[in-house]
């Protein structure tokens, strides 16, 4: 089914995820259907969509019209048969339980259209296994929302094993529909991705505290004030619910072993009632001063030990083949408000460390056996440093520094195609884009072309002619050039496009990925993808008007005119406007300024920036945690008290 064919979605479960999700389908224009078991429960989740929604345009983020349409497009039923009649897509969120599950998808088998989706809300159950219990395995898949939806950018969409590929196209469109960032996990493994990382670094702190190697105080206080984490691990733990920690855990124990045995003191705690703050204790008393974590008893050794074991599951995730490295970052990052990503935070500290911590207690606990994947990022020196041989090896790529004012310089080295973009360049800047993102003495990038013709005159057509023949072909190449371009336009470090010549076509695709565009007079910028009867096929319908506003975009695209980059400095396209023979000064300057800039904040602000394009909310969270996490960096201090002394500051990423 195509994302155009989906006009009516069923919601099954009106509670805390359900009347979340149906708020959010009918903000996207879908029409929804709300389905509880009584008249009561379908009513409160009714009314905590119409309440929902009056507080967001109370709040300026819906007019009072768009939030009245919305709440018109929701229907409540009790009825399920009549409920999912209509359904092009039926997302389930009934309780945890997989009998209840069961018997809601028997009825919803019998009633909702042959071709309708079936998608699963389920934190843990496994996708396979309620495929199973429908006729319809191939058109069922999870959709893992975050609680609340309205507010939680990502969604994890996951595949059973029997899951068309075209179902999860469907549902990730749709996710994306609902103003969210889909992250696919390929194949259904106990805990998808973010509880998969984030729940055995929960078990870990208990082991912890269990065998007398931590208190909760340091291992919040190292969480939360040395790791950096939006929430400390007892203090998620508490708000998770440790019942809902412990039963995720027996999930995961009973399918992959025992690395994942929960710690006798979650048990205790469960048994004793005490499940967190729903029932006003946990590790915490919610009745006598609730939490409490100091900032100054931060413990190297409970930082080693809980960035091993989440080490060790990314590397599990990658080993597995669930999900990639980028992916496993994002969702982390989008699903648990993580500063960075786990393998970046792992990068940082030192992989080979984290590696030796668990090889050393092999033999103690399985939990502490080292992934595959994780010795080998150890031996390659980082989850995130590609081959050195493979970077080393570059045909068409030029990529030096960083320098001693830390700015490196990519140039794109094909002067005799007028640097035109083939499939091979693409290839090789993704991975030159990934050594200098993993290496945190880059903290600006120039992008160049070479020669004086062109920065980059476009996608070599020829080169790719026989994947142009193929649609299928054709369709990847685009995925290809989308995702790479997206690679930089996500760098950590500010980028520069330093623009003399010809910038047409997917060159120009490419230079709109960077932060900043500088151009010599003589430039000429144009999308002339219609003139051959395509389209800027990478990322150019969605990344231009971002920068020049719609109208301007879809005026250059359309027209596919020449502009001069005067113009496109009044278009907001070009920073500045130089002479040629200024150009290198320019923006060697330029990168240099930027190079001394606070990385971290510079990161932060590049990340919230973008999350804002699609979802405020999301890049409104982001930049709150963001702003959070500098409080604790020594870039502050350098900043206000070189401010404070009239000085510059000398900033050191940290
Ligand atoms: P909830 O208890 O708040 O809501 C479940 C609703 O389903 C209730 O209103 C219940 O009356 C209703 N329901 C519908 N059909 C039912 C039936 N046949 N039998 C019994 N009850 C039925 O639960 P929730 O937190 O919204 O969780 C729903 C699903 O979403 C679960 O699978 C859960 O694992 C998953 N989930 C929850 C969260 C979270 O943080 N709460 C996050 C992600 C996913």
């Amino acid at each position: 089914m195509d994302i155009d064919e989906i006009d009516r979605i069923a919601v099954l479960g009106a509670g805390t995820m359900g009347h979340g999700i149906a708020e959010l389908a009918a903000m996207a224009g879908y029409d929804v259907v709300l389905r509880d078991i009584n008249e009561e429960f379908v009513q409160d989740g009714y009314d905590q969509i119409e309440w929902s929604l009056g507080k967001l345009a109370e709040q300026g983020r819906l007019t009072e019209a768009e939030a009245d349409a919305a709440i018109e497009r929701v229907e409540a039923k009790v009825d399920l048969a009549e409920a999912v009649e209509d359904a092009d897509v039926v997302i389930e969120a009934v309780p945890e339980q997989f009998d209840i599950k069961e018997e809601v998808f028997a009825e919803v088998d019998a009633n909702a259209p042959s071709e309708a989706i079936i998608a699963s809300n389920t934190s843990s159950i496994s996708i396979t296994d309620l495929s199973e219990t429908t006729d319809r395995p191939e058109q069922f898949c999870g959709m893992h929302f975050f609680n609340p939806p309205i507010r939680m950018p990502l969604v994890e969409v996951i595949a059973g094993d029997h899951t068309d590929d075209a179902i999860l196209d469907a549902i990730e469109a749709l996710a994306e529909d609902f103003g969210k960032t889909p992250v696919r996990v390929r194949k259904d493994s106990p805990g998808f991705i973010v509880n998969r990382v984030l729940v055995p670094v929960m078990n870990e702190a208990a082991w912890m505290v269990n065998d007398d190697e931590a208190t909760i105080a340091s291992v919040d206080s190292t969480t939360k004030y040395v790791m950096g984490l939006p929430m400390a691990t007892f203090e998620l733990t508490d708000v998770v619910g440790i019942d809902v920690a412990v039963d995720v855990l027996e999930y995961i124990h009973s399918v992959l072993g025992d690395a994942y045995e929960p710690a006798p003191l979650l048990e205790e705690k469960v048994e004793a009632g005490d499940l967190g703050k729903k029932t006003g204790k946990g590790f915490y008393d919610y009745e006598n001063g609730g939490v409490d974590i100091p900032s100054d008893e931060g413990d190297e050794s409970v930082q080693t030990r809980l960035l091993a074991i989440m080490a060790n599951e990314v590397a599990k995730l990658i080993d597995g083949d669930v999900a990639d490295l980028g992916d496993i970052d994002d969702a982390m990052m989008l699903g648990a408000g993580f500063p960075d990503g786990p393998s970046r935070l792992a990068d940082d500290y030192g992989v080979q460390a984290l590696y030796e911590h668990l090889a050393e207690r092999a033999e103690d606990h399985p939990r502490f056996e080292p992934a595959h994947g994780l010795k080998s990022a150890a031996e390659r020196g980082g989850f995130r440093v590609e081959d050195e041989e493979k970077a080393a090896a570059f045909e068409t790529l030029e990529v030096e520094g960083p320098d001693e004012a830390y700015v490196a310089t990519i140039t794109i080295d094909r002067e005799h195609r007028m640097n035109a973009i083939s499939e091979e360049l693409l290839d090789e800047l993704e991975v030159a884009l990934g050594r200098l993102d993993a290496d945190a003495d880059v903290r600006a990038i120039v992008l160049q072309g070479a020669g004086d013709r062109a920065f980059s005159a476009g996608a070599d057509v020829m080169s790719m002619a026989g994947s142009g023949a193929d649609p299928l072909a054709a369709v990847e190449l685009s995925r290809k050039g989308q995702r790479v371009f997206g690679k930089l336009e996500q760098a950590d470090a500010p980028v520069v496009a330093a623009i003399d010549g010809y910038c047409l076509g997917g060159g120009m695709e490419f230079a709109t990925c960077a932060d900043f565009r500088i151009a010599t007079s003589r430039s000429t910028f144009g999308q002339p993808e219609h003139d051959l009867g395509l389209l800027p096929g990478w990322g150019g319908t969605q990344r231009l008007q971002h920068i020049v506003g719609l109208g301007r975009a879809k005026e250059i695209i359309f027209t596919c005119d020449h502009y001069e980059a005067e113009t496109m400095a009044e278009y907001g396209f070009v920073n500045e406007v130089v002479d040629s023979s200024e150009l290198d000064e320019r923006v060697r300057e330029f990168a240099e300024d930027l190079a001394a800039g606070p990385p971290i904040a510079q990161r932060y602000t590049k990340r919230a920036m973008h999350a804002g394009r699609e979802d405020v909310d999301a890049g409104l969270e982001l930049e709150a945690q963001a702003f959070g996490q500098l409080f604790s960096t020594d870039d502050l201090m350098e900043g206000v008290t070189a401010f404070a002394s009239d000085e510059d500051p000398a900033f050191e990423g940290k």
